[in-house]
């Protein structure tokens, strides 16, 4: 098929729920991947953040390939070497105390669980989010969600949902009742346009739910993984949640989500109250081993904070040179620029020059690339970036003030 005919099939037959670029890829490796016309882009989406290790890591690859040949399918009800071999490992590289895992295939289904597992350990309905979350889009990740243009659609969600102002410790306080199970925070707010908590946030918040005896969950779908420049973004502040998820980048780029909690806030799910048929298969976890170890023995956490704060200075330089960047925000390798318009001119004029920046909100540029990203890489979507906005910022005067040179 030619890239007329992809494109159309795609239009045709698929469900129009995804905000298309006019790009065809066939192909990746690291943080490149390659169109159906041969043409090369540097990815800075890294498919939403899944592909934290980069594109066809040989270590992920060579795993498949082997599991392929071996095993594909294996129910949770029985038991299986690789997927035992996996929990060994999450449990090994996360936060002490958090040893109880479920399997499931996506981020929505890990906030699921958390949800599930918070209202059977405390008995209690309420859950409490933070207005500007994002925590996917099934129904009841959908109730934590805070976007109307998500939400509104398909009322009624599940009930007892409530959202505070985010970075508030006084708003949660107050929005504590003993009706309440959990309080459910991203770390760092990725959707919701890249913003890191003020200093003492997420701490404070710790407290306030220990001492109200209420469960603390993480979603670190987006940050979890290296993205932030450790391992997961709650180490930046020493916290540890009663409940973590995890997803996108787990499995080198193939779908799993985590779920992982305290021993006895998981105890609480007794058999057949939460199951998935595809969690925990086979294939998908010998491809997150891989992915782990390639984390670990690359170092990529460390590169991340090294080469994020290399392409946050870059960024900020552009900031100097460009009026309408108003904010560059952002921890090791997820960065945000906020533009004082739209960003989709950009990011359409970016992929031309063949650079994939995603959006975060209207007006946000955001970058999750591959954590192995090269220097030389970040250098040249700097250079791209900066003639972009230079492209815009002129088109801008230039229909803003027609009359100006008349
Ligand atoms: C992407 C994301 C999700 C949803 O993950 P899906 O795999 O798309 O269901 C949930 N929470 C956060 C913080 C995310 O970034």
């Amino acid at each position: 098929m030619n890239e007329r005919e992809i494109i159309d099939a795609e239009t045709k037959f698929m469900a129009n729920v995804y905000a298309k670029k006019p790009v065809v890829i066939v192909k990746g490796k690291g943080a490149t991947v390659w169109d159906v016309n041969g043409k090369a882009y540097i990815d800075c989406a890294g498919s939403y953040g899944t592909c934290i290790v980069g594109h066809c890591h040989p270590k992920v690859v060579e795993a498949i390939k082997r599991q392929a040949e071996t095993l594909i399918s294996c129910h949770g009800s029985l038991y299986n070497d690789v997927r035992s071999e996996l929990l060994q490992k999450i449990v090994q590289i996360s936060p002490k105390g958090l040893n109880k895992i479920f399997l499931s295939n996506s981020g929505a289904e890990a906030v699921e669980c958390a949800i599930k597992v918070a209202r059977k350990f405390t008995g209690k309905p309420e859950i409490i989010a933070m207005m500007g979350a994002f925590h996917g889009k099934t129904m009841g990740a959908l109730s934590a969600t805070w976007d109307k243009k998500y939400r509104d659609p398909f009322t009624p969600l599940v009930p007892e949902f409530k959202h505070v102002p985010p970075d508030n410790l006084e708003k949660v306080e107050e929005a504590i009742t003993d009706k309440t199970a959990a309080v459910l925070v991203e770390p760092i707010r990725g959707e919701g346009g890249v913003r890191v908590p003020p200093e003492g946030f997420l701490k404070g918040l710790r407290e306030i739910c220990d001492e109200k005896k209420v469960l603390l969950i993480f979603d670190e779908v987006q940050t979890g993984f290296g993205r932030t420049g450790k391992i997961f973004a709650c180490e930046h502040w020493q916290i540890t949640p009663d409940v973590l998820c995890l997803a996108k980048s787990v499995a080198g780029g193939l779908p799993m989500g985590i779920t992982i909690a305290k021993e006895e806030v998981m105890a609480s799910l007794k058999v057949g109250e939460h199951t998935s048929t595809f969690g925990g298969n086979p294939l998908a976890c010998a491809a997150a081993c891989a992915a782990i170890d390639a984390l670990i023995e690359e170092r990529l956490p460390e590169r991340a904070s090294t080469l994020g704060s290399y392409f946050k200075g870059q960024l900020e330089n552009l900031k100097t040179r460009h009026e309408i960047i108003r904010e560059v925000r952002g921890l090791g390798l997820m960065l945000g620029v906020e533009l004082r318009f739209d960003v989709l001119n950009v990011l359409m004029k970016t992929l031309e020059n063949g650079v994939i920046i995603l959006d975060a909100g209207k007006n946000v540029l955001r970058f999750l690339p591959p954590l192995v990203i090269e220097k030389a890489q970040i250098d040249r979507v700097i250079s791209v970036l900066d003639k972009v906005l230079e492209e815009e910022e002129h088109g801008r005067l230039r229909s803003s003030t027609p009359n100006q040179n008349a």
